[in-house]
């Protein structure tokens, strides 16, 4: 897999700097349903954190609970109500450390 980059960030090095509250209600859930007639399945490739990963009968799995919050399945994905997207409660979901 080639390495993605975040400005001069790489990946993992962002990665190394966050840390994740993880939050008992999914700030982003998954309308599987929608998912099995999708074609491009474009948010397994556009998840930066591989969170969305095809199940062999057509569908997606979802994980939410390394989600950092970037918005891109929201946007890559063409499907009406397939992503339903909202923040994480105050202090949960990702947090970005400093240094
Ligand atoms: S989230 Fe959107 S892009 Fe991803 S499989 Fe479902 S419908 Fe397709
Ligand atoms: S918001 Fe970003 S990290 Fe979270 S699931 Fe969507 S693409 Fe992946």
């Amino acid at each position: 897999m080639s390495e993605q980059r975040y400005g001069e960030t790489a990946f993992d090095d962002l990665m190394s700097t966050v840390e994740f509250r993880v939050a008992e209600r999914p700030h982003i859930t998954v309308d599987g349903e929608i998912c099995r007639s999708c074609t491009t399945k474009a948010c397994v490739h556009a998840c930066p954190a591989n969170l969305f990963v095809p199940t062999s009968d057509g569908g997606i799995l979802f994980n939410y609970e390394q989600c950092f919050e970037c918005g891109t399945c929201y946007q890559v994905c063409n499907a009406e109500g397939a992503i339903t997207w909202t923040y994480p409660e105050g202090g949960q979901g990702v947090v970005f450390r400093r240094g």
